[in-house]
């Protein structure tokens, strides 16, 4: 089976490091056009622009800070303008903010909310005004398995992709009939920047829990979003698929 995403235009929140460096890479493979969103990153993100553009693929990098409404903003005005419309939108960027629920401060919440999920509502409320015009689009919401498993010091962080979850459902609801399908992808424990520290300091004892007997790539992740962008998955939406190796089943 091939997957053809020639002709898409793709946004990638987050795109130039871990998970959604990956996205954006495969996205970019599959012949769509993509806009690499960032915010401190600029230059991982030049040099994967730069990568794509060696190999004669359309890219572009866009400065935002998806946890700011006004830079959601520009960053939409800046794709109607640029490209006048877009087919895929990858909810990807996120942060963790732990700590245990007593010592928690409504800062570590707030900011782990803002951009987990109150970013991922901005973005999709945008992209899908562009996307009704032609009664078709694709939305993928990076969540987690910790809003399934838990997690110690987690709670913050359980609860917006617990809610990114449930918004992907609504949102499928409610835009199903218009073309648009909208899905989440519950990763596991997947080897980037994010999961460094715990890797770090429990990693043998969480490898223990894997029936695959490893972590996960951002490949395992990238693979996933690059079929739910295509039109091979028309009929799927509302749907939160687990990529973890096993982990959240054992
Ligand atoms: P990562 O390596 O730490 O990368 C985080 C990404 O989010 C970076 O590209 C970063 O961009 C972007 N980001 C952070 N704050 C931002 C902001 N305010 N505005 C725009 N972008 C921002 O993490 P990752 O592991 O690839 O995580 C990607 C997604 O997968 C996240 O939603 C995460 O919650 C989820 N996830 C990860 C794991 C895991 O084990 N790694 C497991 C489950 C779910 P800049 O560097 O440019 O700021």
């Amino acid at each position: 089976m091939r997957l053809d995403l020639s002709g898409k235009i793709a946004l990638i929140t987050g795109g130039s490091r871990g998970i959604g460096r990956e996205t954006s890479l495969l996205l970019s493979q599959a012949g769509a056009r993509v806009i690499i969103n960032y915010n401190r990153s600029k230059e991982e993100a030049e040099r994967i622009r730069d990568e794509m553009v060696r190999r004669a693929a359309e890219a572009e990098i866009f400065q935002a800070d998806i946890a700011k409404p006004q830079e959601v903003k520009a960053l939409f005005e800046h794709i109607s303008k640029t490209c006048k419309r877009l087919d895929i939108l990858v909810n990807n960027a996120g942060v963790l903010k732990d700590t245990l629920l007593l010592s928690m401060e409504l800062s570590d919440w707030d900011k782990v909310h803002d951009l987990n999920l109150r970013g991922a509502f901005l973005c999709t409320k945008f992209a899908v005004e562009m996307m009704l015009p032609h009664h078709s689009g694709k939305i993928i919401n990076i969540a987690s398995i910790g809003a399934i498993k838990g997690g110690r010091g987690q709670t913050n962080y359980a609860a917006a992709k617990g809610g990114l979850i449930s918004f992907t459902r609504a949102c499928a609801d409610e835009l199903s009939g218009k073309g648009i399908q909208v899905n989440a992808i519950l990763p596991g424990m997947i080897v980037t920047e994010m999961s460094s520290r715990v890797r770090k300091r429990a990693g043998e004892s969480i490898l223990k829990n894997i029936p695959s007997g490893r972590f996960g790539e951002p490949i395992d992740v990238a693979n996933l979003v690059v079929f739910l962008a295509s039109d091979k998955a028309d009929y799927i939406t509302g749907q939160s698929i687990v990529v973890d190796g096993g982990l959240s089943i054992s």
